[in-house]
């Protein structure tokens, strides 16, 4: 669809749109918009809406503001359309999206974390690189009752019961996506009662980011009308599988997927070789954008299929890595793997800025030639310590507490982020840490469960 003002005003009207909401996602998460009567279009089609710049100062408890983020409650910010972006709300008619970039006195905010995304992209684009990615979400659909909020079924991985039982709602999530032109590419019910798995196809890395946006305001908005709460909480039940988000990756050149390479070190190429290698050596740190939530480090736990140990492996999920070997064997001559899997990634993640750290990472790799350790084929919790050390494999940090220091100490992190956006978004992480490390799981699911 053309973007300038008169086609948007015409699919406006034609939808019978009444409030187009201009959407941004904070430093917690938290997905917020301020929406804009479509009579008054003309005046809000370049310059959005405002909110105050103290947005990207709040922690994910509370609207309060961290002053370690450098932001006082003075100051407006503006959220700036990307038209691109603009879908009609199919579990809200009458209400349209569209996803803004962040505007401070009329240039791109340096805490937009949208516009941290485009500079990643723009730097993979130095490197003569196209990002590819998509996120692989999971999430649990609760309803309440006179026990209070329940899994709307108890069933196993891949149960057809859980199909059946939760038929209605997911074909509505579906038709919701496909109407906004994202397709739905495989469905299987997870392992945790009410815990269910919607794929979606792989695009360039800012559509990946904007659709990961849409879809989790989908799968809530559907939900919602059949009276369901769905939560991507990375940890709901304690004793239950967690909601992972895994981000599956692969590096284009133009029209060329450049992951595998008959002649490379077990089939790969060396470029992704050294932006797997980057990755791996950033995880300590970046899993403070990937897994960002205090609730996240219940979820990343040995044998539980989230990638607690920082190695990669075929097929293996319990690496951090994992490459998925699509139908030939690594040791065919036909082995052609087209993408990896980071599965240290949850819903809880602001998707802009997972995914623009890990390209960043992936492209310190690339620029200091980092070469990828040998791949895992075990359970690495099945291991010894010593083992693990001889492999070289490292657990991954065990509390946000934990990442955040990594990221503190991480330069190359800190320099991509900027000093303006490190600064936020390290003190609303601590901010967070401090207020809910002592939090037990029940009080997490009170705050948390519909924040995400
Ligand atoms: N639920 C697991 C996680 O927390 C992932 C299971 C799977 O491999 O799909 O990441
Ligand atoms: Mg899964």
């Amino acid at each position: 669809m053309q973007t300038d003002i008169s086609n948007i005003s015409k699919h406006l009207q034609k939808n019978n749109i009444k409030f187009v909401r201009v959407l941004f996602c904070d430093n917690a998460n938290i997905i917020r918009s301020k929406a804009f009567h479509v009579d008054v279009l003309t005046e809000h089609f370049d310059k959005g809406v405002s909110i105050t710049v103290a947005q990207q100062a709040f922690p994910v408890m509370y609207d309060v503001v961290v002053p370690e983020t450098g932001i006082a409650p003075v100051g407006e910010a503006w959220i700036v359309p990307d038209w691109s972006t603009l879908n009609v709300l199919p579990y809200a008619p009458t209400h349209a999206r569209v996803i803004g970039n962040i505007f401070k006195d009329g240039d791109p905010w340096s805490l937009c974390p949208r516009g941290f995304l485009k500079n990643a992209i723009a730097k993979a684009q130095d490197f003569g690189l196209q990002v590819k990615a998509a996120f692989e979400n999971e999430f649990y659909l609760l309803k309440s009752n006179s026990d209070g909020i329940v899994p709307t079924d108890d069933t196993v991985f891949a149960s057809t019961l859980g199909m059946d039982i939760n038929c209605a709602v997911i074909n509505d999530i579906t038709d919701a996506l496909a109407a906004q032109s994202i397709q739905v590419e495989r469905y299987h019910p997870e392992s945790g009662p009410g815990q269910h798995e919607i794929s979606i196809r792989y695009s360039d890395a800012l559509q990946t980011a904007d659709r990961q946006i849409a879809f989790r305001e989908t799968v809530r908005g559907v939900a919602l009308k059949h009276g369901l709460t769905a939560s991507f909480m990375p940890k709901v039940f304690e004793n239950k599988a967690g909601n992972g988000c895994h981000l599956h990756l692969s590096l284009w050149k133009g029209e060329e997927n450049i992951i595998s390479d008959p002649d490379g070190i077990d089939g790969i190429s060396k470029t992704a070789r050294s932006f797997m290698a980057g990755i791996l050596e950033h995880l300590p740190a970046l899993m403070t954008l990937t897994t960002p939530s205090v609730n996240s480090y219940r979820r990343i736990s040995p044998h539980s299929w989230s990638g607690a140990f920082r190695c990669w492996g075929f097929d293996n999920r319990e690496a951090a890595i994992r490459v998925p070997t699509s139908f030939a064997s690594p040791s065919s001559s036909n082995f052609s793997p087209s993408h990896f899997e980071l599965k240290t990634v949850d819903g809880a993640a602001n998707p802009y800025l997972a995914l623009g750290s890990v390209i960043s990472a992936g492209l310190d790799g690339i620029k200091r030639g980092l070469k990828l350790g040998k791949q895992v084929s075990v359970d690495p919790g099945h291991l010894s310590e010593t083992e693990r050390e001889k492999l070289g494999i490292d657990s991954l940090p065990i509390s946000l507490g934990n990442a955040n220091v990594n990221l503190i100490n991480n330069n190359m992190l800190k320099n991509a982020l900027g000093p303006d956006l490190f600064q936020a978004l390290i003190a609303v992480r601590q901010a967070e840490w401090e207020g809910m490390k002592n939090m037990r799981i029940e009080e997490e699911v009170k705050i948390l469960l519909s924040r995400y």
